[in-house]
């Protein structure tokens, strides 16, 4: 989320895994409160209960150097499978689903979408970038889309406290993801959804659709 502050300068936050802006009338009376900012009409409060997210404020420079280390937007058309098959080539050694956490080549990534976009692919979240093959470079790109569009119909998504709109009030909840933090996988609706941690992070994949 991008705020022009004034001609010069910008706000700059990533939600990070539970943070989310909410615009209330009154001020807000929540916990885990970071950055509230008063307009003439309304309060916007930036909300983390998990701390995983980051909040810069840079002057049009600072932003300029920041975006050159960012990789491309994950909801843009830079995306594309060219893109993938390079860094996939180039960074083989790393394991799929940490890496396509790393804003550096994913901006706006997340958790959950990296977990959704492996399952979405049929790719464990662990499999060497060396080892994908190109169609299965082009499912990657293909779930990125999916879960994308399955973020912004739901409003968010909700789970323990996390996400919410912009309004305070929950995403239609987890019916549109398929592994993360469900029980039983969505796409073969069947195989019991493994559990793991990978990189410090929790990791949720199908045994039966991904390989
Ligand atoms: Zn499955």
């Amino acid at each position: 989320m991008l705020f022009n502050v004034d001609r010069d300068y910008q706000l700059l936050t990533h939600l990070g895994m539970s943070g989310t802006w909410i615009i209330s009338p009154t001020k807000l009376i929540e916990k885990h409160q970071h950055i509230r900012i008063k307009t003439n009409k309304e309060f916007l409060t930036y909300v983390d209960p998990r701390r995983f997210g980051h909040a810069y404020f840079f002057n049009k420079e600072e932003k300029e150097k920041y975006f050159k280390r960012l990789g491309p937007d994950i909801a843009s058309k830079d995306l594309s499978v060219q893109f993938l098959t390079e860094v996939f080539q180039k960074y083989g050694e790393r394991e799929l689903k940490p890496f396509i956490l790393d804003q550096k080549f994913f901006a706006g990534s997340g958790n959950y979408i990296a977990n959704e976009v492996c399952a979405h692919a049929g790719v464990l979240p662990q499999r060497k970038c060396k080892t994908l093959k190109a169609d299965e470079i082009k499912a990657i790109k293909k779930g990125f889309q999916k879960v994308l569009k399955g973020t912004l119909k739901g409003g968010g998504v909700t789970f323990s406290g996390g996400y919410r709109d912009a309004f305070g009030s929950k995403g239609s909840g987890l019916s549109h993801l398929v592994v993360f933090h469900q029980e039983t996988c969505g796409l073969c609706k069947k195989t019991k959804v493994k559990k793991i941690v990978l990189k410090q992070r929790g990791t949720f994949y199908c045994p039966h659709c991904q390989v």
